[in-house]
């Protein structure tokens, strides 16, 4: 089977809610959609979302990446080869991990349906059920605390919050949510690389003192700040979990020789793809480090991409895969099946994925 061209197009869904953080108000995804096409007329499908602040990459970002750079160095190469593929994908160009991971993964899901089986299984994996957390925007304490106590009552047991830059309020926010679901739900605070190093402890501590039972605190600090992440990291009893730190296997490498984090958040839209994020996973095992698995504001196309790794790979042992959950409709037919917080995959080969509606080709 060989690649014959490879398309984009463009996908929305609303959400049903407005997405708050401290930063922005998101009310739909939109994404960037890539198909691969092969001389046999099988496709294979990947995504992109413009997230700009985190990962650099626009829509003429990515749509310039692979119109310019990953379809004319793809086109009339064998899809037997897929490591070879793989590498003239990161060989590419620089940087550009959404259009790579959008790519990686087209790969990944036609690797499985020119062999007939799920990317899990290809993967070394058995289908297993996912349990994903559930993000709570950031709104008025009231409006946190009904929005936690709904999630609750849906079958959530970890709930995500994101805190700003009030401290003050935050802590409202914390322990009015607590005191409302009581001490059995998973509490999962994300800073978004909002305080200093000291600024970091001196909060951290003070929701240990608390009691508030934070299962972690997800990247305190600001992205490239390795040695305060790791000052974080000794200082508190709170797991801190890195995330915009951590992009490529050689970020995690540093990261991981340091010990600046106990937890790693992978994102297919930060490694570029499935491969780095299979050798992030390698390497946090052998570290005996734990992974989540997350994703930007993405559809289901590449948040089904997440959960048939979170499915294979074991050291994955948290999910933060909401974002098909917070749309008001789902376009993708097949992929990930979201029951609740509970997502389980189809046997249907590659990413499970038959078809997508309002797809819009260009
Ligand atoms: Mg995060």
């Amino acid at each position: 089977m060989k690649i014959r061209d490879i398309h984009l197009g463009v996908l929305s869904a609303p959400l049903k809610k407005p997405f708050k953080t401290a930063l922005r108000t998101v009310l739909e995804v939109t994404t960037n959609v890539v198909v691969v096409e092969t001389d046999e007329g099988v496709c294979g499908y990947g995504e992109a979302p413009p997230t700009a602040v985190i990962t650099g990459d626009t829509n003429g970002a990515i749509r310039g990446a692979v119109e310019e750079r990953l379809r004319p160095l793809l086109k009339g190469r064998d899809l037997e080869d897929l490591n070879g593929t793989l590498d003239v994908v990161d060989g590419a160009l620089v940087h550009n991990t959404s259009a790579k991971a959008a790519v990686d993964i087209a790969l990944h899901d036609l690797w499985g349906k020119s062999l007939g089986r799920p990317l899990y299984s290809l993967l070394g994996g058995a289908s297993r059920e996912i349990r994903t957390d559930y993000t709570i925007s950031v709104n008025p304490t009231e409006v946190m605390v009904k929005d936690s106590l709904e999630a609750v009552a849906e079958g959530y047991e970890a709930l995500k919050i994101k805190v700003g830059t009030d401290f003050a309020l935050d802590m409202e926010r914390l322990s009015e949510i607590r005191r409302a679901v009581g001490g059995e739900i998973l509490l999962r605070v994300d800073a978004n690389q909002g305080w200093t190093a000291k600024e970091a402890i001196r909060t951290i501590r003070f929701l240990e003192d608390e009691g508030l039972g934070i299962e972690l605190v997800e990247q305190p600090v600001k992205a490239h700040d390795y040695d305060g992440l790791k000052l974080v990291t000794d200082s508190v009893d709170t797991l801190v979990l890195a995330d915009e730190a951590v992009f490529s296997p050689r970020d995690a490498l540093v990261l991981l020789s340091m010990r600046a984090a106990d937890l790693i958040n992978i994102k297919l839209m930060k490694t570029g793809g499935i491969r780095n994020a299979l050798a992030i996973c390698a390497m946090a095992r052998a570290s005996g480090v734990e992974c989540m698995i997350g994703a930007m504001m993405e559809t289901k196309i590449s948040v089904t991409a997440a959960c048939h790794l979170a499915s294979a790979i074991p050291v994955i042992t948290r999910a933060d895969l909401d974002p098909p959950i917070l749309c008001s409709t789902d376009p993708v037919r097949g992929g990930a099946i979201y029951n609740g917080s509970t997502i389980t995959l189809s046997d249907g080969p590659g990413l499970g994925i038959e078809g997508i509606d309002g797809l819009v080709l260009q």
